[in-house]
Order: C-alpha cells, then sequence, then structure tokens
C-alpha cells in the first residue's frame, strides 16, 4: 500500500492510472477508522481496479466552538487498517497544502443545507462541499463511497455532484452499527460511561418513531414528538434537532407517502451524536443508495 501526502502527486497518479483504464474507487474520511469506514472501503475494494482513501480532518468543515483541535487522530493505526482492508493508496494531505490561502471561493449551497445539521452548523457543508470538490479534482475516483449515517451530506453531495457534472457515482452504504444498535463513530471514545449506555436511546427512539409511521401514524409532527419525548426522558444529552423530512430534498413532508428521513442529533458532554433512518413510501427502510 501507498502513502501519498503531496497534492500534485496524488493527481498524477490519479491520472496515470486512468490512462492505464484502471477504475478508481474512493472513500473520503477524516480518520480515526472503525468498522464503518472500513465497510466502505471493503465495498469500494469489491468494486473497484485501484481503491484510495484519503485522511484529512478539514478545518473549513468545523465551526469555531468546534471539536477540530480534539478531533481523534490516529494516523499509524489507521493506514495499518486501511492496508489490512486491502486499500491501495492512502491520501493524507496536510491542511497547508489544502488551503495554502483563505480560499477565493464559497460554495453556496440552496437547498439541503439549511436543514437538520446545517442549521446547527452554519457553513459547515459549504467547507465539505469545498474539501469534496478539491479532493475529486485530485483522486478523479470513478465511485465514491459513503456512508448513510451521514445522510445529509449525502444528500449535498449528490447536488453537488449533479450540479457540476463530476464524473463519479455516489454509492451510499448501511451505517454500521455497535451490538446494541448505536451507530459507530470516531466521536463515540469522548462519551462519558454513562452517556454510552444513554446514546443507544436515539436509535432505539428512530425505530420507535418509523414504527409507529408504519403502524398508521400519518402524522409526521406527532412521531417526531414522541421521539423527542423518548429521547429526553432517557438521556442527559441536549437534543439539537429530531426532524422528519423527504429525502434527499430534505424538505418538510405533511405526508408519509414518500421517500422520508427521520434523523436526530443530540450534544452529550463532549460529543456531539447523530443517526437517522430512511424509509420508503411502502414503509421499507432504504440501507443503501446508488446515484
Ligand atoms: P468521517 O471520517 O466521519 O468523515 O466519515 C467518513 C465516511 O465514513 C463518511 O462517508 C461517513 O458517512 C462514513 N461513516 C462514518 N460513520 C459511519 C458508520 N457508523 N457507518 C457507516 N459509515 C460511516
Amino acid at each position: 500500500m501507498e502513502i501519498i501526502r503531496s497534492l500534485t502527486e496524488m493527481q498524477r497518479k490519479s491520472l496515470t492510472l486512468k490512462k492505464q483504464n484502471q477504475s478508481i474507487g474512493f472513500v473520503p474520511t477524516m480518520g480515526s477508522f472503525h468498522e464503518g469506514h472500513l465497510s466502505l472501503m471493503r465495498q469500494a475494494c469489491k468494486e473497484n481496479d485501484i481503491v484510495v482513501t484519503s485522511i484529512f480532518v478539514n478545518p473549513l468543515q468545523f465551526g469555531p466552538n468546534e471539536d477540530y483541535t480534539h478531533y481523534p487522530r490516529d494516523e499509524k493505526q489507521d493506514v495499518q487498517l486501511a492496508a489490512d482492508t486491502g486499500v491501495d493508496i492512502v491520501f493524507i494531505p496536510n491542511a497547508q497544502e489544502m488551503y495554502p490561502t483563505k480560499p477565493l471561493l464559497s460554495i453556496a449551497i440552496a437547498e439541503r443545507a439549511d436543514v437538520l445539521c446545517g442549521r446547527s452548523r452554519p457553513g459547515h457543508f459549504a467547507g465539505v462541499m469545498t474539501v469534496l470538490a478539491k479532493l475529486f479534482h485530485l483522486v478523479q475516483p470513478d465511485r465514491a463511497y459513503f456512508g448513510l449515517k451521514d445522510a445529509q451530506q449525502f444528500a449535498v453531495v449528490d447536488g453537488l455532484v449533479q450540479d457540476l457534472n463530476f464524473p463519479v457515482q455516489l454509492v451510499g452504504l448501511p451505517t454500521a452499527r455497535e451490538s446494541d444498535g448505536l451507530a459507530k463513530s470516531s466521536r463515540n471514545v469522548n462519551l462519558e460511561e454513562n452517556e454510552r449506555k444513554e446514546a443507544v436511546l436515539l436509535h432505539n427512539a428512530l425505530q420507535t418513531g418509523r414504527k409507529s409511521a408504519v403502524d398508521g401514524e400519518k402524522n409526521p409532527a406527532i412521531i417526531v414528538k414522541e421521539v423527542k419525548k423518548q429521547i429526553k426522558q432517557n438521556t442527559t444529552g441536549v437534543i439539537d434537532y429530531v426532524e422528519l423530512l423527504n429525502y434527499p430534498a430534505l424538505q418538510p413532508v405533511s405526508s408519509l407517502h414518500q421517500q422520508v428521513i427521520l434523523a436526530v442529533a443530540v450534544q452529550f458532554e463532549k460529543a456531539r451524536l447523530i443517526d437517522n433512518v430512511i424509509w420508503n413510501r411502502d414503509g421499507r427502510i432504504v440501507r443503501s443508495i446508488r446515484r
């Protein structure tokens, strides 16, 4: 496995691979790998000649009071895990080379970014789209792999790729979970012991919300209220949002006869956790998406 740190070297390598008709699968990450990241890499390895994963904690997507400096980092272990999983190239750019000056352009996102995490993290998705646009140009992937745990991110990247005609297929894959159902996250290490026990409530409350829809509840507001109540009563975390929207447009819904997402974000002492469930008009859970 090769480690590339230079932007020009990465781009040159990708262009050479393309000339050789090798397909490139790409898994962009911020590192601190867990089973969620590795499942994306494994799928990418099945579908592409060459798999590139990037590790870059992108300063642009963190707000001033967020955890950029405390975001967990473990490059040595990540490189080993990527190698063991069959990745061909780990791309580890540094922030100075990615952003030598303040970017001239900033991406304004017209829809899909002013709800859910976008509402409480202003500028977050603009930062994510900027880094992904750069990474797509540097890595030139045929397919890019994302986790549906970050379903809003997937919806916004979908818009980026459609709007700017990136020649890349997007693959959204299932959320990897701990055995009790908690969505795996690099931030879970920052949970206190009691918070870790409570955190599973996010997943449980979402499941209850979906069940209530499948069992016939037609009013989205009632489902949201039930989920909020369950989380409030059973955790010490502070709810950032519970929302039920259509997916991937992420607009408010008055009826559930369409593909929808029920999503939550809860702020614990040192970790902000998100989770969601997407289901289609027949009530079936949507675990993966190809665009
Ligand atoms: P991150 O390193 O948090 O930026 O995540 C990199 C990629 O891994 C993103 O596409 C995430 O959606 C995905 N990911 C993070 N956690 C999970 C998980 N529990 N299951 C599946 N994918 C995940």
